[in-house]
């Protein structure tokens, strides 16, 4: 990917732990990569394309004079969190040298490094309680009200018989692309908080239920711990969850299976491997 550099940026702040570093400051260099697009400026000689670099410099010596935190740590990560929301950049890499912290031995600079962008996440939306709808729309809504989550898309509501414990309402379901700067444990809570919001309760494993948010994937992340298994571990079974994902992202690759949402949509519906590949290939050149 393309990126600006900018580099040794000299900004004064009272960044520190010591309260004589809070009030006396000192100087902070601050170094950034910034991952974007820069195609449609290159070609169209246009500023109002491209990202400003003086603008964006101007941003970060700003923010580090008006704010003061204890760590650099703090000071990179608000940083570059600020920067990947304001300008329209995919990633940035964001280094902050102290070259006068208080260490008490001769040293030519310490620094922190961070490293942050916008993830791509596939959430599952289910209700069956209800006005299903006005609680999948609630769901939609939070998720891109949220400064760390930019909603992309989302697919059309389906309804869809129950999983799992037959002996309830049919459900309401869809999947919503996003990008998020969240972590996934972050993301998680996101999304048990805005379940919370739905007054959401869990009785019965797989039971009725106001709202369900689930990470079907996230960026090419393979994980299984005690709260949080991605891509989703049931996904592949579950016809609620690839048809409304095909409709939106067809090729979204489920890293653990090593296969699309297409084809496991297609495995699920009984169409051979040996089948689906000659399919796959036929719809990428149609
Ligand atoms: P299923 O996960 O089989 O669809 P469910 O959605 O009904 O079942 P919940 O009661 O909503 O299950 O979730 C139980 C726990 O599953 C959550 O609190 C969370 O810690 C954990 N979990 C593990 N992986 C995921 C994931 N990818 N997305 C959401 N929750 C997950
Ligand atoms: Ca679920
Ligand atoms: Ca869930």
């Amino acid at each position: 990917m393309d990126k600006i550099i900018i580099e040794g940026l000299s900004c004064f702040g009272k960044h520190g732990v010591l309260p004589e570093e809070n009030r006396l400051g000192q100087n902070f260099i601050i170094s950034c990569e910034l991952y974007c697009d820069i195609e449609e400026a290159a070609h169209t000689d246009n500023i109002d394309k491209a990202v400003n670099y003086a603008e964006v410099s101007r941003f970060i010596r700003d923010f580090t004079e008006n704010n003061v935190f204890k760590l650099i740590e703090t000071l990179g990560y608000r940083l570059a969190c600020m920067l990947l929301k304001k300008y329209n950049i995919k990633k940035v890499k964001l280094r902050v040298d102290k070259p006068s912290a208080p260490i008490g031995l001769p040293f030519k600079t310490v620094a922190v490094e961070t490293c942050l962008k916008w993830n791509t996440s596939y959430i599952g939306l289910g209700s069956n309680i209800g006005d299903k709808k006005a609680y999948l729309d609630m769901a939609v809504k939070e998720l891109s009200s949220d400064e760390n989550i930019r909603l992309i898309k989302t697919a059309d509501y389906i309804e869809t018989e129950p999983y799992g414990y037959a002996d309830q309402d049919s459900f309401l379901n869809s999947v919503a692309k996003i990008e998020t700067i969240y972590t996934p444990f972050q993301l998680l809570d996101k999304l048990r908080h805005i379940e919370a919001m739905a007054k959401r309760e869990r009785k019965i494993h797989w039971g009725p239920r106001t709202l369900d948010l689930d990470i079907l994937l996230y960026e090419d992340v393979v994980m299984d711990t005690r709260d949080l298994t991605i891509p989703h571990i049931d996904m592949a079974n579950r016809e609620f969850v690839l048809k409304p994902l095909c409709q939106i992202a067809p090729y979204a690759m489920n890293n653990a299976l090593g296969k699309t949402a297409l084809q496991m949509y297609r495995e699920l519906n009984g169409v051979s491997p040996a089948r689906q590949n000659t399919d796959t290939c036929q719809t990428v050149k149609g």
